[in-house]
């Protein structure tokens, strides 16, 4: 399995901790928002960074850095592949969150089921339904294997975080209202507001994110059946002011 990047240290990716990130290429999904081109498309023009100088690095952070994130791309593609090498990372030893868009339930499962990871962050792309996932998703989806990763997480007892892309016309308030229901006792659900820039589908390039006040409405409404709710992009620039919803 090839690396395909590695920061050394990072405050946003795991909350509360100090992780590296390892980037691994490939995806199933080809979301309209997806800012990862290069790691899904072409990842083969990118540089390979062999894991053993990874992990050599890592045994070098030990002390200070809290744990690794896995993403990508898709990380759980790799299946066996991904296991060992988080078995090797943990060796060094430090602690693994795995971030996924919950398509490949049963390795989440065995990512539970063998202690493997401290933390899971999934994202949830649109309502549990095959046409609304393959709007934003930009390919099919077997909604049901996400709908099975997502009770996975809900009934594990590990910390995780359920990631929602909010775009204007493709993940907004009507879509939010009908992903309530599988919000219901969420530990924690993240708001993310859309970045225009580098976005896979140029045709949403051109779009304003969402302005403070309607993710304000956004994170109230999403509080009221998740446990926590927290909202990242407030700040994006070129933000409408209002929108209609
Ligand atoms: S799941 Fe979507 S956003 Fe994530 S890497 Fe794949 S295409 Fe990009």
């Amino acid at each position: 399995m090839d690396i395909k990047g590695f920061i050394e240290s990072s405050l946003l990716e795991w909350e509360g901790k100090i992780a590296s990130v390892l980037f691994l290429p490939g995806c199933n999904l080809r979301c309209r928002y997806c800012h990862a081109a290069d790691l899904v498309l072409r990842s083969e023009e990118l540089e390979t960074i062999p894991p053993d100088v990874v992990l050599s690095r890592l045994r070098r952070q030990v002390g200070w850095l809290d744990g690794v994130v896995i993403t990508g791309g898709e990380p759980t593609l790799f299946g066996d592949e991904l296991l060992a090498l988080i078995r090797d990372v943990r060796r060094v030893p430090l602690q693994v969150m795995v971030e996924t868009n919950g398509t490949r339930p049963e390795c989440v499962q065995r990512l539970m089921e063998d202690g493997l990871v401290e933390a899971i962050a999934m994202d949830l792309k649109a309502p549990l339904g095959p046409e609304d996932y393959a709007r934003v998703a930009g390919t099919g989806v077997h909604v049901e294997d996400v709908r099975r990763s997502l009770d996975l997480i809900k009934r594990s007892g590990l910390s995780y975080e359920l990631r929602i892309t909010l775009v204007p016309g493709l993940v907004g308030w009507q879509e939010v209202q009908r992903m309530l229901p599988d919000l219901e006792g969420a530990r924690q659900v993240a708001l993310q507001n859309f970045k225009p820039e580098l976005c896979l589908d140029a045709r949403l390039r051109t779009l304003a994110p969402f302005a403070p006040e309607e993710l304000d409405a956004f994170q109230k409404a999403v509080s009221q059946v998740a446990e926590r709710c927290v909202v990242r992009g407030r700040t994006c620039a070129g933000a409408a002011s209002s929108r209609a919803r």
